[in-house]
């Protein structure tokens, strides 16, 4: 056979093949709910049936599902990949909201708000995903409705919002002072409060040590709470904070307005944090721990050097 005819005749086989292929029936994704060609991108296992009626019942769902050959168990190559990277989350987010300005744990978040029930809605909403939704249009992501985008983008909304510092209702923080924290504010026991009287909140990050301490509520629990809050020492237990130590409710500085920065409204109070940080240089933060190392080895030398010379001294008075 010549060179022009082999030519040929593998020419006729591979159109044959693309014919063929052509010929197969396509997916659809269960992801994004667009066409997906055979081959192309992942075909997740058969499901695990517990017994013949679900895989009756499946076969049945499946029958009513028309023009998807791979019973939902196809994701396009584009979907797969974003699966693949952990960023299947975000990548929904992008092309059905037009997000591009979350994490992948946020984006998650926001697509939960799908998958819980809905008061006003017709009940359990399901999810995104074209399979969870139970349609698949052929094109990505048109599946998902009007009322369903605008439930995404609300929540987007709520999460790009708590994620900017805010006063809480009843003012700045009781324990740190600070007026506005990014985060949940909580509300503070009763035994802390303003000096009119009025219920104080925690900002995120106090309410956070107090719930690890149990949430206390008497006020010398408070305060060694507030040690920890300010300095990240945690106070050994049977101690309690310096007599001196007050929170930001009790303090001469209370103002339900708050400040701008915490644990700001005193030298002492100042000076007794670096004093913590002097002992303790692990719990300073990052970039201050290596002066407050330096800081307690100068302390140390001194308070050796002045034990010797009085050593000394009282040596030399015995003689
Ligand atoms: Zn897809
Ligand atoms: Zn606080």
């Amino acid at each position: 056979m010549n060179r022009a005819a082999t030519i040929q005749r593998l020419r006729e086989t591979l159109s044959a093949r693309d014919e063929r292929e052509r010929a197969l029936p396509r997916a659809k994704c269960r992801v994004c709910g667009g066409w997906a060609r055979k081959g192309e991108g992942e075909r997740t296992r058969e499901p695990e049936f517990a017994d013949a009626r679900d895989k009756a019942d499946h076969a049945y769902w499946l029958s009513r599902q028309p023009g998807d050959v791979d019973g939902w168990r196809r994701t396009c190559a584009m979907c797969a990949r974003a699966e693949a990277e952990k960023r299947a989350a975000s990548t929904i987010l992008l092309a059905v909201v037009g997000s591009h300005d979350l994490k992948e744990h946020e984006a998650s978040r926001v697509i939960g708000v799908l998958r819980n029930r809905d008061p006003d809605g017709p009940g359990f909403v399901g999810g995104v995903t074209a399979e969870a939704n139970g349609r698949a249009t052929g094109t990505p992501w048109d599946h998902v409705s009007d009322a369903d985008r605008g439930r995404l983008r609300e929540a987007w909304a709520t999460l790009i919002a708590a994620r900017s510092p805010r006063p809480s209702q009843w003012g700045g923080c009781g324990m740190c002072g600070r007026a506005e924290a990014v985060g949940d504010w909580w509300r503070a026991p009763d035994t802390l409060r303003w000096p009119d009287g009025s219920r104080t909140a925690f900002c995120a990050a106090c309410a956070a040590v107090w719930d690890r301490r149990g949430g206390p509520s008497h006020i010398d629990d408070l305060r060694r709470v507030g040690v920890e809050a300010a300095t990240g020492w945690p106070v050994p237990l049977g101690n309690s904070a310096p007599p001196l130590f007050r929170l930001f409710a009790e303090s001469r500085s209370a103002d339900p307005a708050g400040l701008t920065e915490s644990w700001s409204w005193s030298d002492g109070l100042r000076q007794y944090i670096e004093e913590v940080w002097t002992r303790h240089p692990a719990y300073a933060p990052e970039h201050r721990r290596e002066g407050f190392e330096q800081r307690r080895r100068v302390e140390f030398a001194a308070m050796t050097a002045e034990a010797s010379s009085e050593k000394i001294r009282q040596e030399a008075a015995t003689w």
